[in-house]
């Protein structure tokens, strides 16, 4: 197979042509027999006053600076959007030494998995569920964040405002699959696939088997022999596509003997390093697949725990502890995992310890912070029998730093920009959706929203969003008709100017 790197697809064209700029050949057609189109997903956005001043950022720069690139490119940030992308991107932050201020999220729960949204509440991070925002507020760049509770209509309940201080403010509040490519082929009658994200927005683990579905597909319309899709690779796939499942009581140890792991993991979800890990096969998850919790079988089997901390560091959900009530039964020891540097604990070797929901139940003594292991140290701690089980974690950041100001901050927000490469505001494109227009057409025509350079990319989104605010039902609303090209380019590109002079 011929892999062509630095090669960007542009646009189907209705006689089955793809356009592609492939890295030192320039701008090229082609003519596929199938196409199998995985370009994954783009970040949604969000229309507030203040959304395009510096330091408000997309969850996926924010996480290429900070993993990729080790920049940090804040010190105080606020979340917006409480899926699965904010929760962790929360963890990454916290990791990176940066403060999180909050969360918000506008529906009455967090949609991410709740081990993920129990993580970033166990270290110390607010987490405000039916809030929106309705500004960032600053001159020059983001000095704060304006949020408010929402009632059952999502409307923002007056009174309710109130005001952080942050620099950064990062938008993840989901993904819309990156499929032009694939429905303009379709609608040109090429034989056409979609896989990953570009499919359905999923995790990467979902991509890797709706790759090899699509792709025994792909074969087979090729006129290849392939044979069937194997069923697991279809289950395995729902399976981990999945959102979480039920939520259960949390279970606490029977006993108060030994050593005891206690699994902070009270939801289904596609998750089971933990049953894989022990050594003594004391972990188990007993579903009829890997979504079910998981369960202590030492006391049943009557095999003690050898407190190895496996199951503590093989959690990617920071979601198991160990109580070890051996030296002590009044006073047992709990191991945490624990994945800072010792400079988030501060010098009194004292911390305050968190329950599952972030609830503080105490400061308790440090006795030690191991040495890491696969990236994850060992944090132990003494505190009461009593406590001990319900501790999940330890607060790395202050105690004040979610503490609203004593008054909101408000900004008025006429001309927010809707469609960035050409400034439209929601000002204007409230005026002609007042006036009756139902066209996303028309809208272009008459304003230019979407005629930039990005192909509508942001504002067609945002633009619908203007319409279902209005009161429009989707029957009534033309879209925008898509035309290539789908993606920026360089004029120069067509016209084989390579290297700097593209542009
Ligand atoms: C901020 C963020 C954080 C995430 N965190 C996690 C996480 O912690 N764990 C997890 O499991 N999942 C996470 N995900 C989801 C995960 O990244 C995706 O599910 C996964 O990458 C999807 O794989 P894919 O191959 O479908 O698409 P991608 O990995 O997005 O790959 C698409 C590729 O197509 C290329 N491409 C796009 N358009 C074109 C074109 N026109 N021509 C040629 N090439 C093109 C892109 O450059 C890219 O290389 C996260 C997603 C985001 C946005
Ligand atoms: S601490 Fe070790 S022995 Fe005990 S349950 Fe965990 S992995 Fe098994
Ligand atoms: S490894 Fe086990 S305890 Fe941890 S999140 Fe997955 S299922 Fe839950």
């Amino acid at each position: 197979m011929e892999l062509w790197r630095r090669s960007t697809a542009l646009a189907v064209y209705s006689d089955g042509i793809v356009g592609v700029v492939r890295a030192a050949h320039g701008y090229i057609n082609v003519r596929p027999q199938a196409l199998l189109v995985a370009a994954g997903a783009r970040e949604k956005s969000l229309l507030f006053p203040g959304h395009t001043l510096p330091g408000v950022y997309g969850a996926g720069a924010f996480q290429t600076l900070v993993n990729r690139d080790r920049v940090r490119p804040s010190e105080r940030l606020f979340i917006v959007g409480g899926g699965n992308v904010g929760l962790i991107t929360g963890y990454h932050a916290l990791q990176a030494g940066i403060d999180v201020v909050g969360l918000i999220e506008i529906l009455p729960a967090c949609g991410g998995y709740k081990v993920h949204r129990d993580k970033l509440a166990r270290l110390g991070v607010p987490i405000h569920t039916s809030h929106t925002v309705l500004s960032v507020n600053g001159t020059r760049e983001v000095e704060s964040i304006t949020i408010a509770a929402v009632g059952p209509d999502f409307a923002p309940l007056p009174g309710s405002e109130r005001s952080y201080a942050c620099d950064t403010v990062l938008i993840a509040v989901g993904l819309d699959p990156v499929d032009e490519i694939y429905r303009q082929a379709k609608r040109f009658g090429l034989s056409a696939f979609a896989a990953g994200d570009a499919d359905e927005i999923a995790e990467a683990s979902a991509a890797i088997f709706s790759g090899r579905i699509r792709a025994v597909e792909t074969a087979r319309a090729l006129g290849k022999e392939t044979g069937p899709v194997p069923d697991g690779w279809v289950r395995t796939l729902e399976i981990l596509k999945s959102a979480g499942g039920a939520v259960f009581p949390p279970e606490r140890p029977p006993a108060h003997r030994g050593v005891l792991p206690v699994f902070h993991c009270a939801q289904e979800i596609p998750c089971d390093p933990c049953s894989q890990i022990c050594p003594q096969s004391l972990i188990a998850i007993r579903t009829a697949d890997i979504r079910g919790t998981p369960a202590f079988l030492g006391i049943e089997r009557d095999v003690e725990c050898t407190g190895c901390a496996r199951c503590v560091t093989a959690c990617p959900g920071l979601a198991v502890s160990l109580v070890d009530y051996r030296s002590d039964p009044e006073s047992p020891t709990v191991t945490l995992p624990f994945e800072f540097d010792d400079s988030r604990l501060g010098s009194a070797r004292a911390v305050t310890a968190l329950d599952d929901e972030g609830e503080v139940l105490g400061v308790y003594p440090v006795l030690e912070l191991s040495a890491r292991r696969e990236g994850t140290s060992l944090l132990r701690l003494q505190a009461p029998a009593a406590v001990a089980p319900r501790i999940a974690g330890v607060r790395v950041q202050p105690d004040d730093v979610g503490t609203p100001f004593s008054s909101s901050v408000s900004t008025i927000g006429d001309e927010i920009v809707v469609c960035r490469c050409e400034r439209v505001t929601v000002r204007e494109i409230r005026a002609l959706i007042a006036g009756g227009c139902r066209d996303v057409n028309e809208i272009k025509a008459v304003t230019r929203a979407g005629m930039g350079a990005c192909g509508g990319k942001t504002c067609a989104a945002l633009i619908l969003r203007l319409f279902r605010e209005a009161g429009a039902s989707a029957e009534e609303i033309t879209e925008n008709v898509r035309r290539p090209l789908f993606v920026e380019i360089p004029l120069g590109a067509f016209a084989g100017v390579e290297g700097d002079e593209v542009g």
